[in-house]
């Protein structure tokens, strides 16, 4: 059986027997992957190369049929060192790890989202406003994923945003789009407000690349917190397999971050 060798970001690890470790880590080739570090624990072999958020290079085997497959070298790539000792960045950065452990599908291609959650924790790790990053990486990981949102019209009567008078839009996560303010009233379930910047913000988070995005402008915090909870409306609403207790990682962000009480989540 061939090893591979392959970047990869450990998205959590626990320990097995006395020894051993075994690490959920999402590869830059071979998407989820789970696999058994031996001597983990005593040994110095890996240094910090499996610590949760590092991205090291891996010396792997994979056999086929198997769910198990077993690290063999692992050394660090790059380490985000300030989420270490920042507990709102750390937290963000658990969401993100969270998000990828339950929504990406063990061994399928997930080189977009291994990219975006290089990202994403590239620029959490520097001065960027890390609420502002963790909407960039939802809306982006949400699109690489294939919930693409409907932006442009109302899900209902089809009328362009663009004839529509400024900020009159209501998101509706059962349509997976908007609603104009005329139809809001007719339909079924409860819609959120979504506000002409955050609006704006949703749509350009899609077309832009990251980078470009954090080095613009700041944003208010009511505007982030408006897309922010049309994003895990959506979330909840569209991605199967999700308990009704949310992202357990999310709970612990300051309410001061996201401006509200997380229990809500
Ligand atoms: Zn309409």
């Amino acid at each position: 059986m061939e090893h591979k060798s392959e970047l990869g970001i450990i998205l959590k690890t626990f320990p097995y027997q006395e020894r051993d470790r075994v690490c959920v880590v999402l590869t830059e080739s071979s998407g989820k992957i789970t696999a058994l570090a031996k001597g983990a624990i005593h040994s110095r072999r890996f240094g910090g190369a499996l610590d949760t958020l590092t991205c090291s290079r891996l010396r792997f085997i994979q056999k086929p049929n198997t769910e198990m497959g077993r690290i063999d070298e692992a050394v660090v790539h790059h380490e985000f060192t300030r989420l270490r000792t920042d507990y709102d960045r750390l937290a963000l950065a658990s969401f993100a790890a969270e998000f990828c452990l339950r929504l990406v599908e063990p061994h399928a291609p997930a080189r977009d989202l291994f990219v975006l959650l290089s990202n994403f924790l590239f620029h959490l790790d520097s001065d960027a406003d890390g609420f502002y990053c963790t909407n960039v990486f939802l809306v982006k990981a949400l699109h690489v994923m294939g919930y693409a949102p409907n932006l442009t019209s109302c899900s209902r009567c089809a009328v362009s945003a663009h004839s529509c008078a400024e900020g009159d839009f209501y998101w509706d996560s059962d349509a997976g789009g908007i609603i104009c303010a005329s139809c809001a009233p007719h339909a079924s379930k409860k819609q959120l407000y979504l506000g002409l910047d955050a609006h704006v913000l949703f749509s350009e988070c899609l077309a832009k690349p990251f980078k470009v995005l954090v080095e613009a402008k700041s944003l208010s915090q009511q505007t982030q917190q408006n897309l922010f909870a049309v994003l895990t409306d959506f979330l909840h609403h569209q991605v199967p397999g999700l308990p009704a207790g949310g992202f357990k990682s999310l709970r612990l962000v300051g309410a001061q971050v996201l401006g509200y009480p997380t229990n809500s989540l």
